[in-house]
């Protein structure tokens, strides 16, 4: 075998370099493990340098009023309680914590009078509690990890992506992966492995999500035995750009509304007065994404079929100051001057609530030594994320998946790899080259993103559920038939088509729990069943593999304990 497959041995193997993969390698670096960090494309280019608005943490710099019970109290609010508590109450304790430690290693945020870390307003939070750089906090972030683990010592596989999880019995034990610009395998063998891989946007047509996002590492989990947790919440953003067509879904920064931005349709009605008058714009995503929607179905809704964002009221210098992204995005790209005139926005999906199911302390899934932290793992948000929330994941959760995945490196001996099993995955991956003829990678993601988006997207029935699991099938059928021309050298027709296998299996999990949950709750929409019902908010919906079928299952919730049933109860 080690003729055959270059070779690399880590106690711990990171996958995905976004927030969560590089908070958790320099974790585990600094509990004396040796570290691999793998990554689909470029360090420093994952997911997370696109976030914007900021990191939530109640630092309480601007809001003296604000604390980590408040912050407890919002996450779970905004995840209609069906939020892992023990995570939420973690997140808000250690949030502040983490962003003190990036900006001790070097991230500059932005300044109050006073010298502070500045904090803005977003959505669902009670105060002013997103830390932020502009409208570009994911750079700053990534900038400060990538240097912090670089010079820690962490090895980096850049262009590497893992197809297959490798297992000793029932722990793992390592992954199979191969170099996109060459095509050849290569074997990693670790103790531990942390799934840090994030979402799957790519799976629906409008999308704010990077072509990176195809839902791999929660695939690679749940065919390595572990459980899918909540698989029905998919977030969609309230405002992606609606036009022009080549950009439709980009993301407009929730910073916009932050920073006082309003909603309008088209007869210049401040909408939001009547689906949510306490909060109006700085509601939560789900209630704004409902209310844009609603009124474009209703009629009210732009001329490209959106609703209009205007944030021109404020001085342009201020705009341009905090919100620079979103000043050159317009400009660039739709020709408009967002300090002069309204931009048009419609939902976008953005986010993926549901994922590996994770133990709170330890981020370790279900399978032994496999751990998974930032958007590809569950539980934190529940039913709807928070915005902000899911960078102060990267870093708390990001921390503890590395250090319980440096100790279960030192409690373990190393693993054995079984040689057939890597022959086998080679085999699969490479299939697709076998086939002379058959149907292009393409042309199934074009089809699977217009099903997903048309049936599986902000408002569900049973009806339209139930078909799109029919035409899941048919696209699994149909892949089992994917013909790649060319050889295996930089070749995307081939990256796709192994990408789709993830995306395949991760929106049918999305699709069997948003069938069976009968009720709507948060992110999830059910027009045949409007309200939300008392029996499943003490449910999670599991999804684990049973030889090759997906099984679903339903959990009953651990009862909150009273000290934090106490926080809920005080603070309403
Ligand atoms: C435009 C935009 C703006 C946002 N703004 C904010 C914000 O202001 N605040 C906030 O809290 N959240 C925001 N979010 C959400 C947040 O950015 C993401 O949820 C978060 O960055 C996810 O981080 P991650 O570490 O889990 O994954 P990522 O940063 O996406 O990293 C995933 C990594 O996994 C790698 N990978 C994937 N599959 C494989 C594979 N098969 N093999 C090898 N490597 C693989 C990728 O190459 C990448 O390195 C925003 C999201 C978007 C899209």
């Amino acid at each position: 075998m080690s003729e055959k497959f270059e070779t690399h041995e880590h106690d711990v193997l990171v996958i995905g370099a976004g927030g969560a993969g590089l908070r958790a390698a320099i974790e585990a670096l600094e509990q004396g493990a040796s570290v691999g960090v793998v990554c689909k494309s470029l360090l420093g280019k994952a997911h997370t340098v696109m976030a914007e608005g900021g990191i939530a943490a109640a630092m309480c710099n601007v809001d003296s009023a604000d604390g980590w019970k408040t912050h407890f109290r919002d996450t779970m609010f905004g995840g209609k309680y069906l939020n892992n508590w023990r995570m939420a109450q973690l997140h808000a304790l250690e949030a502040p914590e983490r962003v003190n430690e990036l900006e001790q290693w070097g991230a500059l945020f932005d300044r109050t009078q006073d010298g502070n870390i500045l904090q803005r307003a977003f959505g669902g939070h009670t105060y002013k509690r997103l830390c932020h750089v502009g409208d570009r906090t994911g750079l700053e972030m990534i900038r400060t990890l990538q240097d912090r683990g670089v010079h820690k010592g962490f090895d980096v596989y850049m262009e590497c992506t893992i197809v297959r999880l490798l297992k000793d019995g029932d722990r793992v034990a390592g992954a199979l992966a191969y170099w996109r610009e060459q095509g050849r395998f290569v074997v990693f063998k670790a103790k531990s492995v942390v799934m840090a891989t994030g979402g799957i946007g790519k799976a629906w047509r409008i999308t704010s999500n990077s072509w990176e996002y195809t839902g791999d590492g929660m695939a690679l989990a749940y065919e390595a035995g572990a459980e899918l947790l909540d698989m029905e919440f998919v977030q969609f953003h309230p405002t992606g750009m609606v036009w022009p067509p080549g950009v439709q879904g980009l993301l407009v920064t929730e910073a916009v509304r932050g920073e006082g931005g309003i909603l309008r349709n088209k007869t210049g009605e401040r909408f939001m007065e009547r689906y949510d008058p306490k909060r109006m714009e700085l509601s939560t995503r789900d209630v704004v994404a409902r209310s844009i929607y609603t009124e474009v179905k209703e009629g009210r809704g732009t001329e490209h079929g959106g609703a209009f964002l205007d944030i021109s009221h404020k001085p342009a210098d201020y705009v341009k100051k905090k919100l620079p992204s979103m000043y050159h995005q317009f400009k660039e790209l739709a020709d408009v001057d967002i300090t002069t005139g309204p931009m048009e926005v419609g939902p976008t999906c953005h986010y993926m609530m549901g994922g590996i199911r994770v133990e709170a302390e330890t981020a370790q899934s279900t399978v032994p030594g496999l751990f998974a932290a930032g958007e590809a793992a569950a539980g934190l948000h529940g039913a709807n994320r928070l915005g902000g929330n899911s960078l102060s994941d990267l870093l708390v959760f990001g921390r503890r998946a590395g250090a319980a995945a440096a100790k279960h490196a030192k409690e373990v001996s190393a693993p054995t790899v079984d040689a057939t099993k890597i022959l086998e995955a080679e085999r699969d991956a490479l299939e697709p080259f076998q086939r002379k003829t058959g149907e292009n990678p393409y042309a199934i993601h074009r089809d699977l993103q217009e099903v997903m988006q048309n049936l599986v997207g902000i408002y569900r029935t049973r009806e339209d559920v139930r078909t799109a699991l029919g035409e899941l099938e048919k696209f699994k059928a149909r892949l089992a038939n994917v013909s790649i021309e060319g050889s295996r050298m930089f070749n995307p027709g081939w990256h796709l088509s192994l990408e789709l296998k993830s995306m395949l299996t991760i929106s049918e999990a999305v699709a069997r729990s948003a069938l069976v949950r009968e009720e709507s709750r948060g992110a999830h929409s059910r027009i045949d069943f409007p309200e939300p019902s008392a029996e499943w908010g003490k449910k999670n919906n599991i999804i684990k593999r049973e030889g090759a079928a997906m099984t679903l299952r339903q959990d009953t919730r651990p009862e909150m304990p009273e000290e934090l049933k106490q926080i809920l109860a005080e603070e309403k």
